[in-house]
């Protein structure tokens, strides 16, 4: 198929399809092509080879005249993907509706629109220009065994595709919904870029409804199960919105009022099962937008936020964890530390190192799911073991040099050791899910029951060491398959024949978004890498490619003009976890700058 050739009318389709009924499915192959139907462009970009393979990819296009959606709701960068994001959902509720009960067996007739959950990412599924509105399908063209069934598939392209599509037409769309979620997205975006001037690094809106469903669904707690959020008095902010914020977060007023987190260590500290954990996967979850009802739409962390966690079995190349670790037995450097198999103290320095060099100032820490022998050496343990013997520097004597140094803030989930009240510049207490400032209190315990132990670190936390990653370790091909990239959930990439594993990798939102790490991770080695480039340099110039190109250009055959996939946009800090942990990553140091 020429993609450039113009769109041929629909009757074209329709004979094509009554030439081909009954024959082998093979011969699908000859309706590849675009055709103009009555209100929209039709186009078949890749059709699948038998009916159990990957669903055909299509396009539906419709002129921005006939789709009528007022340009207001699209007029800035989240406005836009906040539309897109509420198109591609509308077009799942449509396709639920209109081909309901019309199944033949397997994914014959099924259509799929890769609309998000609970996040509002940017994705390809849908997306608005000046000129168009375009939603990106699959569906399995319909056959009985493997012969063609050319009066479903007629009726399929030609009468149920094309009344998916409408429903993206403003004068079908639910106008009150659509404008309320872009303006909640855009609302929290705002807040997002009101947190740095204001010197926070998170917020949470009274009202929020943080604890989720369970532990396997994104969805909220129901109301009736869930205490609400409400801020401590000395921690409460305002910060205007540019759209009215409905209850119950807001009054219907523009501006929303919660508790922010300053810069700084903060210690969130509680008994066990008072909510601390939950309050700290939800910071995790807002370095991405979320959808009006779920609870944490006007909760806000700052978009460069890392989880950090023990990893151990994780593969690491050449970091410099010497800050955190040094002398390990053996003489190993841990200034050129590379292992198949990191424990958990260095697998956690590790991605501490890692989130730093690539930019983060926000490290978010849980205990649950830390090594204990990272974070904190208590005064018996410095007694009984001596420093010489011990190669770990624990975070507690890190963790407020970081922030003075390197203007890197943590927020620490930490209900077992009260020694980090030395290094917090801010106590929250959780009890029964309600936050309270005992800032004063864990001073005052902290002068009248000293620790007794001594601070470790010897040498000034300096800056990270850049690494340069050379382009000829990363290799997509698989079997016959030049590039072959695919995704198991958010869990596992397969690049060519490796498996990435991001288990453990927490902030990877849906399995799209995993996809464009892996395609992301491509991209970068084959365009941007050239063994000079560090990798923070080569995340700038990428997100840069991306914020100019658009997703769709992750296809690396995608050319401009076909459905490029699903992908939703990845991170930088999650694309260079993908970078790090593929086991046959190599890469240099450069020198300290
Ligand atoms: P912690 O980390 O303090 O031990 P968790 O955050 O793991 O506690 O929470 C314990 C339980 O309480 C979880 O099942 C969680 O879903 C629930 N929970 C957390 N916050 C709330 C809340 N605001 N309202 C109701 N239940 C909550
Ligand atoms: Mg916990």
């Amino acid at each position: 198929m020429n993609p450039d050739a113009a769109p041929q009318p629909a009757d074209e389709l329709r004979r094509i399809l009554r030439r081909i009924d009954g024959r082998g499915y093979k011969a699908y192959k000859d309706i590849a092509g675009a055709y103009r139907l009555e209100r929209m462009t039709l186009y078949i970009d890749r059709v699948q080879g038998d009916p159990f393979a990957a669903p055909s990819l299509l396009r539906l296009r419709l002129p921005a005249s006939i789709a009528a959606i007022p340009p207001a709701l699209h007029s800035n960068r989240p406005r836009r993907i906040a539309l897109e994001d509420f198109l591609a959902r509308a077009a799942r509720r449509a396709i639920t509706r209109i081909t309901e009960g019309r199944r033949g067996s397997g994914k014959s007739g099924a259509v799929f629109v890769d609309a998000g959950g609970q996040e509002v990412l940017e994705r390809t599924a849908a997306v608005v220009t000046p000129d168009w509105v375009e939603l990106r399908i699959a569906a399995g063209l319909p056959a009985a065994g493997r012969r063609i069934l050319g009066r479903e598939a007629a009726e399929m392209l030609l009468d149920e595709l094309p009344r998916v599509a409408a429903a993206l037409e403003w004068n079908n769309l639910p106008q009150a919904e659509v404008k309320t979620h872009v303006e909640c997205v855009e609302n929290q975006e705002a807040v997002r870029a009101a947190l740095a001037e204001r010197n926070l690094v998170a917020f949470i809106a009274d009202n929020s409804i943080l604890p989720r469903e369970s532990g396997a669904s994104d969805r909220p707690l129901s109301p009736r199960a869930a205490v609400p959020f409400t801020a401590p008095d000395s921690l409460r902010v305002t910060i205007p919105t540019p759209n009215p914020v409905p209850p119950p977060v807001g009054d219907g007023s523009p501006q929303v009022t919660g508790m922010g987190i300053p810069r700084g260590v903060t210690l969130i500290v509680g008994g066990g099962f008072h909510g601390k954990s939950t309050l700290l996967e939800a910071l995790s979850h807002c370095v991405y937008p979320h959808v009006p009802g779920d609870g944490r739409e006007y909760v806000v962390t700052s978009a460069d936020a890392v989880k950090i966690r023990a990893e151990d079995g994780r593969r690491v190349e050449n970091v410099d964890i010497s800050p955190f670790i040094s002398h390990l037995p053996g003489e190993r450097d841990t200034r050129a530390f590379s292992t198949d198999n990191a424990s958990g103290s260095t697998s956690q320095a590790a991605n501490i190192i890692e989130a730093l060099e690539v930019g983060t100032t926000l490290l978010l820490v849980d205990e649950d799911t830390s090594a204990t022998n990272f974070m904190v050496r208590d005064a018996r343990m410095q007694a009984l073991v001596h420093k010489e013997n011990e190669p770990i520097t624990p975070f507690i004597d890190r963790v407020h040099e970081l922030h003075r140094n390197l203007g890197v803030s943590t927020i620490l989930v930490m209900g077992g050791s009260g020694d980090y009240f030395d290094v917090a510049d801010l106590v929250i207490m959780m009890r029964e899910y309600e936050p309270h400032d005992v800032t004063a209190d864990a001073r005052r315990v902290a002068s009248e029951i000293p620790t007794r132990r001594r601070p470790e670190h010897v040498h000034p936390f300096s800056p990270v060491r850049n690494r340069i990653p050379l382009p000829e370790a990363f290799d997509p091909s698989r079997g016959r398959r030049e590039v072959k990239i695919d995704v198991r959930g958010t869990e596992h990439i397969r690049f060519g024949r490796h498996d990435i594993d991001l288990r453990l990798v927490e902030q990877i939102a849906d399995t799209s978004q995993a996809r464009a790490v892996g395609y992301a991770v491509h991209l970068a080695a084959t365009e941007i890498m050239d063994r000079k480039l560090t990798l923070r340099r080569v995340l700038d110039t990428l997100d840069a490619f991306l914020d100019d190109q658009g997703l769709d250009a992750l296809d690396p055959f995608h050319h401009g003009r076909r459905h490029p996939g699903d992908f939703a946009r990845p991170r930088r800090y999650e694309i260079a976890a993908a970078i790090n942990r593929l086991r046959t990553v190599r890469m240099r140091q450069a020198p300290p700058s």
